[in-house]
């Protein structure tokens, strides 16, 4: 079931989205002049000294979309088929996503086409940090501020965020977020895509008049949002039935417990090969092998899409059996299939608002830095919830009011913001 994925197609998929936005809002030209292409697109080469003594050079780039409201936002990302589109198109869901948040940001992406697996300890650092000397001129609090994304984590941000520091000359930890609390890190930061995730599924929920006990999901993915969405779930009562990496799913009728799932996965096995019971640990007396792509079309309440783009599309869209969608990567439903899913009645909760809990600590870390505070994770998560509650409330509310899909309603309102900006700023730019 899973195909080639086409970056071509997705930045015209997102294109197309954003098209469909300007008709119903009726933006002005101006506006749609201005963001129908990115503002900043900068190709790089990073060389890296491998540990044997060879030279490689891995493509990388760094794309800010529209910095309207504010300096570029958004992640880095390691992975073998990033390219420039793919960063394009990353890059304008994040301004998309800010704006719905109503974060003071524009939006941003950069990534490198490397197999970061591939990689021991110390090259993955020397390609952190030649990312960070390539790009440098274009970054900083005021410009553009990176963090992690696929493939990338704390660690990885704390060596460039030192990086950056070298460059400057001086200690800049709002350059970056999403770093060790160590060197200036959020609390809360790196469970927060997952936990926004979830305020944002318990908000649908409530609404829905549906309890968590009597809720299933399945997770595609097990990387940093995924675990910690499926970790909060688990712990609110929601039924976890299944869930997958890139090798492979598991699934279990009585439900998983995702944490002894996580400390055998540490051990670097993959979800298919872990022990799923035996006298030292029990993730589920009923654990099955599954094929990956066989979690799409479980019989769930809500399929839940923690991975990469481009995963529910027209060719398999007719096999989605959930009751309701919620998007945790970037951009997992196309265009054609989500048409295909509001025929079928089906909901999808938007990335551009459901995983929005990751750029929003993200804000909350550079406001801590740029002031020299501390917050507590306690007040960390407090914020994120009341901002989630009450943007999110205005989406979803919008979405029933107007009797469109949560998305459409999630974009017109990060894309109204956005125009507001652009049409204040004066013509003479
Ligand atoms: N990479 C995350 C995202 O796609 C977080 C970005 C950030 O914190 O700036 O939303």
């Amino acid at each position: 079931m899973s195909r080639q994925m086409d970056h071509a197609n997705l930045f015209d998929d997102a294109r197309s989205r954003l098209e469909d936005v300007f008709q119903a809002l009726d933006v002005h030209d101006d506006v749609i002049e201005r963001l129908m292409q990115p503002s900043l697109a900068l190709q790089v080469s990073v060389s890296v000294r491998m540990d044997d003594g060879r030279l490689r050079v891995f493509p990388g780039w760094r794309v800010q979309y529209d910095t309207t409201l504010g300096p570029a936002k958004g992640g880095i990302r390691f992975h073998p088929d990033v390219d420039q589109l793919e960063v394009t198109t990353l890059s304008f869901w994040m301004a998309v996503k800010c704006a719905v948040v109503d974060l003071p940001y524009g939006g941003g992406k950069g990534g490198v086409k490397v197999d970061p697996k591939q990689l021991s300890r110390l090259e993955l650092e020397r390609l952190a940090r030649g990312y960070i000397r390539a790009i440098a001129d274009v970054m900083g609090p005021r410009r553009d501020i990176p963090a992690p994304d696929v493939n990338t984590n704390a660690t990885v941000m704390g060596w460039m965020a030192d990086e950056y520091d070298h460059l400057v000359r001086g200690k800049e930890p709002a350059a970056i977020t999403g770093k060790p609390p160590a060197l200036g890190g959020s609390l809360g930061r790196v469970a927060a895509t997952g936990r926004g995730a979830l305020h944002v599924l318990d908000q649908w929920a409530k609404r829905e008049q549906r309890k968590p006990e009597d809720t299933t999901l399945a997770i595609q993915g097990f990387g940093n949002a995924a675990y910690h969405f499926a970790r909060l779930a688990h712990e609110r009562g929601y039924r976890i039935v299944a869930l997958s990496d890139s090798g492979g799913a598991i699934y279990s009728e009585e439900g998983l417990d995702p944490e002894p799932i996580m400390q055998q996965k540490t051990k670097n096995q993959r979800l298919h090969d872990l022990v799923y019971c035996d006298e030292s640990v029990c993730i589920a007396e009923d654990a099955e092998h599954l094929d990956r792509d066989d979690l799409l079309t479980l019989d769930v309440d809500v399929l839940v899409l923690a991975a990469l783009e481009d995963q529910i599309h027209e060719d398999n869209v007719d096999q989605v059996k959930a009751k309701a969608l919620l998007e945790i990567a970037n951009g997992p439903v196309t265009s054609k299939g989500e048409a295909a899913l509001a025929e079928r009645d089906i909901p999808v909760l938007p990335d551009v608002l459901a995983n929005t809990g990751g750029v929003i600590v993200s804000y909350y870390e550079w406001v801590q830095n740029r002031t020299g505070e501390r917050w507590s994770e306690e007040t960390v998560n407090e914020r994120l919830a009341e901002r989630l509650e009450a943007q999110g409330r205005l989406v979803l509310e919008r979405a029933e009011k107007e009797g469109i899909s949560y998305r459409q309603a999630a974009y017109r309102q990060g894309i109204e913001r956005i125009a507001h900006g652009i049409l204040q700023r004066g013509n003479c730019q």
